[in-house]
């Protein structure tokens, strides 16, 4: 039983795979990749929400949790969080990130500092 009415607390949202959507179970969320995003994307998402990033080369779309700026992986530079069900989502979805980023010419990353 849950009580209702403290706002507070949000309730968790059911995670769900980047790769496969399937749902994790809360007991095995082993996985994530956290990635930085360059600071024009980070204009269009609000952190703490869960947005979807096209990858056009894998012809897919994979849900990333944007961090909010008080968490610590934040503060060290990553911006949004792929939660994965297992190594080999991890895996698909490792070379898939590679993939498009390593085909974007000029990405421009000049760290702030
Ligand atoms: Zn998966």
């Amino acid at each position: 039983m849950k009580l209702a009415g403290q706002l507070e607390a949000q309730p968790e949202p059911a995670t769900r795979c980047s790769w496969c959507e399937r749902e994790i179970p809360s007991q095995s969320r082993a996985f994530a990749i956290s990635v930085s995003l360059r600071a024009e994307a980070f204009q269009e998402v609000v952190p703490g929400t869960e947005e979807r990033l096209l990858l056009p080369k894998a012809e897919k779309q994979v849900r990333m949790i944007i961090l909010p700026s008080e968490s610590p992986a934040k503060r060290s530079g990553k911006d949004a969080l792929f939660p994965l069900c297992s190594d080999r989502c991890a895996g698909a979805l490792q070379s898939a990130l590679r993939e498009e980023l390593g085909s974007a010419p000029n990405e421009p990353t000049q760290p702030t500092h």
